[in-house]
């Protein structure tokens, strides 16, 4: 998957023509074959823009910079990224016709060891789901059959305990840096109730408890929302496995909500906003 030469050109048509006044996508790091996201603000800097397997971050979190946000902006978005554009974009948090969207056909990413991520392997929805010109051949595999995550699997099949202590230890290592919070395009809210510096609901210390409270909130807040893009584990400087509470509530929601995988159909408000008479009701008290 390598369409550099591509965006190159279709960023610079975009300049030419006026139509947009800064690009959000990938330029190499510069000191190894990793890349880092990149906004150009002119036709002459669109020579830094590559897109390959490398392409890892989603770029939509750039939208709720405020270096972009009353701009007229061109972006690239996978499969992943586009689900999180499309909530956005329903959450009336950027707008359409402000934007120019290069989508990819995606066929996965890979890590620092070369190896496909584990949300490619299991990626349900390759092809992005909006823009305004498709680079790549879809799979149009959208939302064909679910796929259940291998870890999420092995969890429900600890004891009680076992799981309890699984979690005890991942947040135990969690540093309340936020990281995480801030790394993902759907969390834009202006004051974060689980900020450190206006929590009132949450211990800011870094604490189990403060961790355990403010990452299951975040969490929570995500549910029926989250695109399995992985921007937040990227962003975890303690390496922590974070797409473990976000596939659980996915798998639940998916079973349990009418088949809803967040993102996927335009103008859709997700799980929370959808009933139906066959919904199972057997949590209501
Ligand atoms: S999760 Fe899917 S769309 Fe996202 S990078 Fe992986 S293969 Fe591409
Ligand atoms: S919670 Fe993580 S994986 Fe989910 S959308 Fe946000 S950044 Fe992506
Ligand atoms: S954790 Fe909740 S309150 Fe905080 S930014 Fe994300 S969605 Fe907003
Ligand atoms: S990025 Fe990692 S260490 Fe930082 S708050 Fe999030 S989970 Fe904790």
């Amino acid at each position: 998957m390598n369409y550099t030469k591509q965006i190159q050109e279709i960023a610079a048509k975009l300049f030419a023509e006026g139509k947009i006044d800064v690009f959000v996508g990938y330029r190499m790091n510069g000191f190894d074959d990793n890349q880092v996201p990149v906004l150009v603000n002119t036709a002459d800097d669109v020579s830094k823009l590559v897109f390959t397997g490398k392409s890892v971050f989603n770029l939509v979190n750039y939208l709720k910079n405020e270096h972009t946000r009353r701009k007229r902006v061109g972006l690239v978005v996978k499969g992943c990224d586009s689900r999180s554009l499309n909530l956005m974009l329903t959450e009336s948090q950027v707008k359409r016709e402000n934007l120019y969207v290069i989508g990819i056909a995606c066929e996965g990413v890979t890590d620092d060891s070369g190896q496909k991520m584990q949300n490619c392997v299991d990626c349900m929805v390759p092809d992005a789901v909006v823009f305004d010109e498709m680079l790549g051949t879809p799979a149009e595999l959208q939302h064909a059959t679910y796929k259940m995550n291998a870890d999420i699997a092995s969890l429900a099949a600890m004891s009680l305990t076992g799981r309890a202590a699984y979690f005890e230890e991942v947040f135990e290592n969690c540093i309340r840096c936020n990281a995480c919070r801030h790394s993902c395009p759907l969390c834009y809210c202006a004051k974060c109730c689980i900020d450190q510096e206006t929590a009132t609901l949450y211990n800011g210390a870094n604490t189990t408890s403060a961790a355990f409270h403010a990452l299951m909130t975040w969490s929570l807040h995500l549910a029926g929302r989250c695109v399995d893009c992985r921007n937040c584990e990227k962003a975890c400087p303690s390496h922590l496995p974070l797409h473990l509470l976000h596939k659980q509530n996915e798998s639940v929601i998916y079973e349990n909500f009418q088949e809803h995988l967040a993102g996927v159909i335009p103008g859709d408000r997700g799980a929370f906003y959808k009933y139906s008479m066959k919904d199972p009701d057997d949590f209501i008290m």
